[in-house]
């Protein structure tokens, strides 16, 4: 597990009120979660155990783990024996498939995905990331989760000699993941979380 030393920063600032669409984004996502929580009588999305399962380490399952951060309201922690970092109020199967299935912001970020400013700024951080690999001389095997527009792939392709392997679910993106990955790795496509 490789880790970087804060700060890892790339300028963003006013990007939002730069690029409205972006701005639409957030808040569609933000409307979104409210929605699937009223229609679940209220509560919060991390904390109740309609939503989420309290997990221990999904590689070892050690109960122990150290706590990094909070993002979102996901509790990121690591495993105190075998390194792993994951989170510990993991959503139900059933609650991110269903999720998913209906989400327009997805398909909303998908589309800001292939946009020319998007597409530099992404490669921008990027690049950021995979310099500090190179000069670490990390020989990567890269696994990206939930593959989306295939930006980030793309980008791996296209700029190191990694190997870059995916899975997703979304049909839309099936056909330009697939032949992007080809030889350098393995695209594996589910139609549900569980196929994976
Ligand atoms: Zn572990």
């Amino acid at each position: 597990m490789l880790f970087f030393t804060p700060p890892v920063n790339f300028e963003n600032k006013n990007r939002r009120e730069k690029y409205p669409h972006i701005s639409e984004v957030f808040c569609a996502g933000q409307k979104e979660c409210e929605d699937l929580l009223k229609e679940d009588g209220g509560g919060h999305l991390f904390s109740s155990n309609k939503f989420v399962n309290f997990v221990h380490c999904p590689v070892c399952s050690n109960e122990k783990a150290k706590s990094l951060l909070v993002k979102w309201g996901g509790h990121y922690v690591q495993c105190t024996l075998c390194t792993h970092v994951y989170v510990r109020n993991m959503f139900k199967k059933e609650v991110l498939e269903s999720f998913y299935a209906r989400s327009y912001v997805e398909s909303m970020q998908r589309k800001i995905q292939r946009n020319d400013d998007d597409i530099n700024y992404y490669h921008a951080m990027y690049k950021k990331y995979f310099d500090l690999c190179v000069a670490s001389n990390q020989n990567l095997s890269i696994l990206d989760v939930g593959a989306g527009a295939g930006g980030f792939v793309n980008y791996v392709i296209e700029n190191t000699t990694f190997s870059i392997s995916a899975i997703e679910l979304c049909e839309e993106t099936k056909g330009y993941l697939e032949s992007l990955i080809g030889k350098r790795g393995i695209f594996w496509h589910g139609k549900s979380i569980g196929h994976l």
